[in-house]
């Protein structure tokens, strides 16, 4: 990622945030609204080219601050149009976007971390450990670097890193996405992913309007804490309880990620308590197949088990959907490709 030492990125501050900067500046505060233009709606890469400010303005803000634009080091074209953007940041560590077409839609996966704390085990981003956190505008240049961005119908922060334990930027760059001032989307085109980190997901809950999918993977709370430690903090007992304190019968979507994993979680009596678990709240299942790799000591589900499952939740009133497995042939699991492409 671009960083200019000692100078502030303007990319990913948001309205209020450039109107505390044009009043300590000196400048008016309708500045503000003219740098988000220029910032978000025009999305220049230089102050230079904001041509309705003055020019004692642009040289000021040239002083201080920046543009943080930076282009991806490399990209992966998989043989299903997925693509995968690789973004070198300090240290020479990457973090990377999935770009997933599709009939009638296209999303961007978006990592918002360095690596992760989280450390589940069936993830690689979760055994590299955590290098530190990506600023909001970070986040925004991993959709305004890559080519396909006005392509773009839905984001999601499935990506590398735990959304929750980052949530000042993820906040700032979901206000940047939906914000009038900002690219004006509606909130139903993010979906915020999280493990359930509790005081976290408590105020993305109050603060924001975007989808959110949480990662359940296993109804029993000790085979979920063997695969997820995050378990142990906060159990998911404890986080199904917060969210049905909340409404979901709107335009905001409940979702769970359930991984199959082979011989796992994946027979009828882990459907069951799944069930169970659920019941009540206003939500889908989206099963994923696990996609080996060398480096994580898991199989994926037989699809005759998949597709038991996923039909024992149907039958009883959980809308389940099995999520095509895409960009395999490129590492698509969460972490591979910058897992690769690490330098130290
Ligand atoms: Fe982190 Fe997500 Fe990987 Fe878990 S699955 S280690 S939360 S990136």
């Amino acid at each position: 990622m671009k960083v200019e030492s000692g100078k502030t990125n303007l990319l990913g501050m948001t309205l209020e945030q450039l109107q505390e900067l044009c009043a300590t500046e000196g400048f008016p505060r309708f500045t503000a609204k003219q740098l988000c233009d220029w910032l978000y709606r025009k999305r220049v890469d230089s102050i230079d080219a904001m041509t309705n400010l003055s020019l004692a303005q642009r040289a000021r803000l040239n002083e201080m601050a920046y543009i943080g634009h930076d282009f991806p080091a490399n990209c992966q074209l998989s043989r299903d149009g997925t693509k995968k953007y690789l973004f070198p940041v300090l240290d020479g560590q990457y973090i990377e976007a999935v770009y997933i077409p599709d009939d009638d839609r296209a999303t961007l996966c978006v990592s918002c971390q360095v690596g992760c704390k989280m450390g589940c085990r069936f993830c690689v981003t979760g055994q590299q450990g955590f290098h530190g956190n990506l600023a909001a505008g970070d986040i925004l240049n991993q959709l305004f670097a890559i080519p396909e961005f006005e392509l773009l119908t839905n984001v999601v922060f499935m990506g590398m890193g735990e959304p929750m334990d980052n949530l000042d930027a993820v906040l700032a760059a979901t206000r940047v996405l939906t914000a009038p001032w900002g690219l004006g989307w509606s909130p139903k085109r993010i979906t915020v992913s999280t493990v359930g980190i509790l005081p976290g997901l408590r105020r993305f809950l109050d603060e924001s309007q975007c989808h959110l999918a949480v990662s359940l993977h296993n109804p029993v709370a000790p085979e979920r804490q063997q695969m997820m430690p995050v378990q142990k903090a906060y159990p998911l007992a404890d986080v199904l309880a917060l969210l049905r304190q909340y409404d979901w019968s709107g335009q905001r979507r409940l979702s769970f990620e359930y991984t199959m994993f082979r011989g796992l979680n994946d027979d009828l009596g882990h459907a069951a308590k799944l069930v169970d678990a659920l019941r009540g709240l206003d939500c889908r299942v989206n099963l994923i197949r696990f996609h080996e790799s060398p480096e994580a000591p898991f199989k994926t589900s037989m699809p005759t088990a998949i597709k038991t499952f996923q039909d024992y939740l149907n039958r009883n009133g959980i809308v389940c959907t099995l999520r095509a497995s895409r960009g395999q042939d490129i590492d698509a699991a969460c972490g591979l490709l910058a897992g690769k492409n690490k330098t130290s």
